[in-house]
């Protein structure tokens, strides 16, 4: 029987990569039903909004989608369709698993880090109160009443929200998820020696989850000792667990440690719901040029095989792409940064070099 999978395929880069992803995943003979949706530039167009229901419509009722990237305006217009469609889906849990693959473009051997990062709260809230409006004045005022500190008059405001709820989901995740994966370490990060009430919140409730799984050590670090960490000995870390806006820094971070953008995958999780996505965005400069990486929005193929089950495709289709990168022949340009004139194909011939490996694997 076929999964039934939605299948986004974003703008900028997101096509193409999509389409690479979409070809090595029905390579490994698992066999899929896609419901092609679209979302961004091209459902703007289409549709006359970059998100449409029937993309939501589609994402609940096959549980499982696999998207490619959307760009989100800058300042203006539509706030962004990544954020509302973890809101609205309450896909509280993104999870972005960072090991180096030998060959890849790293400093580094053996990293293996998993970042769970909280999905829905924290300063991406959207709740915002612009300069100079009415309703910046009244939160001035409320301020400068309850407080007594007078913020400056010419302030916007993005406000930061930690919940004691969304923490301990966030938290249990990240232990429920080391344990199913044979983790041994869960280390929960926060700046809560500034921000008590929000980050010491999250902490707090760390604290308190972590007594429920004996089986898995625990420790927290502030975020910005951890930066100075990650790039000294990455290899000390295993799974991650931050609120949003540190959870997105530190996990571009943790993907420059092993290659670059082009190899990190990822998956935003709901209670039944899974939009599996790489970690990068549409890089709206390389669109239509056949020209980036695809092996991020592949691997997240790999996450996505795995979470259906398909464990011993999802093996095969990960040593492949492992055989691809130690190769180093069938590669793009991201992946020898280093290498002035190095040789390098394009996006599509990344995908024809794995589905030949895929094959060779068939016929031994
Ligand atoms: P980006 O990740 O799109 O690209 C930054 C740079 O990283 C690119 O210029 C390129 O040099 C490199 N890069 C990214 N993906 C690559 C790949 N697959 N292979 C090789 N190199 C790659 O980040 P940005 O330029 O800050 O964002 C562009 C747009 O994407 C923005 O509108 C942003 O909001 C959006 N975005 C969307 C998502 C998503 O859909 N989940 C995630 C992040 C950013």
């Amino acid at each position: 029987m076929a999964y039934k999978v939605t299948l986004i395929p974003g703008d900028g880069i997101g096509p193409e990569v999509t389409e690479a992803a979409r070809r090595v995943l029905e390579a490994t003979g698992v066999a899929f039903h896609w419901d092609l949706a679209y979302a961004g530039d091209g459902a703007q167009d289409l549709f006359g909004t970059p998100l449409p229901d029937y993309v939501f419509k589609s994402i609940r009722e096959n549980k499982v989608a696999l998207k490619g990237p959307v760009t989100t305006p800058v300042g203006s217009g539509f706030r962004s369709v990544n954020v509302a469609l973890r809101k609205t889906l309450d896909l509280y849990a993104c999870l972005r698993p960072c090991k180096t693959y030998p060959g890849a473009p790293s400093l580094y051997k053996d990293v293996d880090i998993v970042v769970v990062r909280e999905n829905t709260e924290d300063l991406y809230s959207g709740i915002e109160f612009e300069e100079g409006t009415p309703e910046a004045a009244r939160l001035l005022e409320l301020i400068a009443e309850t407080t007594g500190d007078a913020v400056r008059e010419d302030s916007g405001f993005s406000l930061k929200m930690i919940s004691e709820t969304c923490s301990q989901r966030i938290v249990r995740f990240a232990f429920d998820y080391a344990r199913a994966h044979q983790r041994k370490r869960v280390t929960a990060v926060h700046k809560a020696n500034i921000m008590k009430f929000s980050d010491g919140l999250f902490l707090a409730i760390a604290r308190e989850v972590a007594k429920e799984y004996k089986d898995i050590e625990f420790d927290d670090v502030i975020v910005d000792t951890l930066c100075m960490r990650l790039v000294r000995r990455p290899q000390q870390f295993d799974v991650l667990v931050l609120p949003n806006l540190y959870g997105d820094f530190i996990s571009e971070l943790c993907a420059g440690l092993v290659g670059g953008l082009g190899l990190a995958p990822g998956a935003n999780l709901g209670n039944d719901i899974v939009v599996f996505e790489p970690t990068h965005g549409s890089a709206p400069k390389y669109t239509g040029q056949n020209k980036v990486n695809p092996m991020a929005m592949m691997l997240s193929g790999v996450m996505m095989l795995r979470h259906l089950g398909e464990t011993k495709a999802a093996d095969k289709l990960e040593k492949t792409i492992a055989q691809v990168i130690a190769e180093g022949k069938n590669v793009t340009y991201d992946m020898k940064p280093n290498i002035p004139n190095a040789k390098v194909v394009g996006t599509s011939q990344v995908a024809d070099a794995v589905i030949e490996r895929l094959r060779e694997l068939k016929n031994t």
